[in-house]
């Protein structure tokens, strides 16, 4: 895109709002956790509503693109894009107070997860849906991703805990959504109309028994859950409108916690184990592989957790992770029971349950920062399918990445069939890059035969919008581009996320593609790649 002119600058300004042009803030937010990079024309940091709706007026009045941005933590290049990017996480960020008879709390949208569940703690609360960049991720881009992570069998996604929704669309106008309809009304009047027609091809492509989500909005809760207008706006990833504050349900902490860790020879031999595990209704199951516990070796952090599970001696490849709420001496028994020859360890230590918490949340940074040329990278990485088709999914996906010679790392959400699949590739080197887009292509048939989801967490962003079409059908696929008309007329909030504009590719926009240098005017001593 062309650099914003003089003019415009001082238009935007003119707003009040602080807006950022320099080469050093426009670099920063051209990244966010994905592996592509787009660099905006300028950045947007408002510290009221008021300055929401009048730097979103001012852009749209240039027709400069707009993408709102929580704290980048996303993994699929939603919160980057070429025009004004609006930063919610540095002002934006209050609470109110917790609401004791409706188990509800106002926030605002740049508010971070564990900032939150600490305010609820004291009160013996908290936010439902938990993903492992809590220390980082916001609500607002929860909520642009209806994110969810672990325990989903129990809490659901975020979409379950939004009660109502105000905010901003694109051309300033301010919006207010709830479970009864919309301010303005006409608005929540037109969606029905989009989406009532297609509830037959929305049952047929959407199953119910996925707890995480599908991609795209959320045509299939809305038809399910009584044309709640929240679940389309709730993992929009910001193509709809500016989120500006939320009110949330949150739920009682359990009383008990327990925990189970098993140790396997095999991801197989894991998986396998999966849904009979299931049947205890578990808090969580996650499956982790030995590539991500290994990053924890020799890391101070991580000392004690590794000796609590014994990894330095542990030889197998792969352990589940299963936490049990309430009544947990019993339902550890049973597991120990069940598993009779795999190793097992239990415990009902708090510190130790946090413990091995901070390594399976930690493990995933540290992966990316694996050592030598080929990384973990992401791309199809959120699959989801039923968790009994789990083993032979995997086993499907192992075979096809062996075809390609390279190696991936397992890990995720066993208990609702999400696995996070991050082949190791190094994107700089075009045979590799080659094979990315062949595996990310063969991943998405794959998904496709298992009728499962190739979102099923982190959105479709740059990365999987180009697959959206092909798992939606044309009949799904129109309905969303006309709610994504009926809400930015102008096609100017995210463009090209969601709704293909045919701009962004899984293998495009590479922050590190063929040719990537980086030119020092030294010898490097140490490397890491
Ligand atoms: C190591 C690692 C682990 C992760 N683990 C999990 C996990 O367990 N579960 C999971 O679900 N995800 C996970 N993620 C992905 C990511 O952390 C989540 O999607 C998170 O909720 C994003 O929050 P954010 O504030 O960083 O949002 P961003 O990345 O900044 O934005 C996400 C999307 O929301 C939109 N958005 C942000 N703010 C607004 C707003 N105010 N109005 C409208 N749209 C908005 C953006 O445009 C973008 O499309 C992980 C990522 C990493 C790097």
């Amino acid at each position: 895109m062309a650099d914003l002119t003089e003019q415009q600058k001082r238009f935007l300004s003119a707003t009040g709002c602080e807006v950022a042009y320099d080469h050093l803030t426009r670099h920063l937010y051209a990244t966010d956790a994905s592996i592509y990079r787009v660099k905006p024309l300028a950045v947007a940091f408002p510290k009221t509503v008021a300055e929401v709706e009048a730097i979103t007026r001012a852009a749209h009045e240039c027709g400069v693109p707009i993408t709102p941005r929580g704290t980048g933590s996303g993994v699929t290049g939603g919160a980057i894009g070429p025009g004004l990017v609006i930063d919610f996480s540095r002002y934006l960020k209050r609470m109110g107070d917790f609401d004791p008879d409706t188990l509800s709390i106002r926030v605002e949208p740049g508010l971070v997860l564990d900032v939150l569940n600490n305010r609820l703690k004291r009160h013996g609360f908290v936010f439902g849906p938990e993903v492992a960049t809590s220390s980082r991720a916001t609500i607002g881009g929860m909520v642009g991703n209806d994110s969810s992570g672990a325990r989903t069998l129990l809490y659901g996604t975020t979409a379950d805990h939004v009660l109502a929704i105000e905010g901003v669309l694109v051309n300033g106008e301010r919006v207010k959504i709830t479970s009864k309809g919309t301010e303005p009304r006409s608005l929540g009047e037109r969606l029905s109309q989009l989406i009532e027609p297609a509830r037959e091809e929305i049952a047929r492509r959407f199953s119910a028994d996925l707890p995480k989500r599908w991609p795209g909005y959320g045509l299939d809760r809305f038809i399910r859950r009584g044309g709640n207008p929240c679940y389309i706006v709730v993992g929009s990833e910001g193509t709809l409108m500016l989120v500006t504050a939320l009110e949330l349900r949150v739920v009682h902490l359990p009383r008990q916690v327990g925990m189970a860790v098993l140790f396997f020879n095999s991801l197989d031999e894991a998986l396998e184990c999966a849904p009979q595990l299931v049947e205890l209704k578990p808090a969580a199951v996650e499956v982790v592989d030995r590539i991500l516990f290994d990053q924890t070796k020799g890391q101070l952090q991580f000392a004690n957790v590794r000796q609590f599970l014994g990894l330095d001696e542990f030889m197998g490849e792969c352990f589940l992770i299963v936490e049990v709420y309430e009544e947990v001496e019993d339902k550890l028994a049973t597991i120990t029971q069940w598993v009779r020859g795999a190793r097992v360890i239990t415990t009902i230590d708090r510190s130790k349950i946090n413990g091995v918490w901070s390594l399976r949340k930690a493990g995933l940074s540290l992966l990316t920062a694996k050592k030598g040329p080929k990384k973990p990278v992401a791309g199809i990485e959120d699959t989801v399918v039923r968790v009994g088709q789990l083993a032979e999914y995997a086993q499907e996906i192992r075979h096809l990445l062996n075809q390609f010679g390279v190696k991936a790392s397992f890990y995720g959400h066993a208990e609702a069939g999400l696995l996070h699949i991050r082949p190791m590739l190094d994107l700089r080197d075009v045979n590799d890059l080659g094979k990315f887009r062949a595996i990310a292509d063969a991943i998405s048939e794959l998904v496709q035969r298992y009728n499962g989801s190739i979102a099923g967490e982190h959105g479709c962003g740059m990365a999987r919008t180009e697959y959206l079409h092909r798992h939606l059908g044309p009949e799904l696929y129109s309905v969303l581009s006309k709610i994504k008309s009926l809400f930015d007329p102008s096609g100017l909030l995210n463009p090209g996320k969601i709704i293909d504009t045919g701009v962004y590719k899984i293998d495009s926009h590479l922050r590190m593609g063929p040719g990537y240098r980086i030119s020092l005017p030294f010898e490097p001593q140490l490397r890491f790649a």
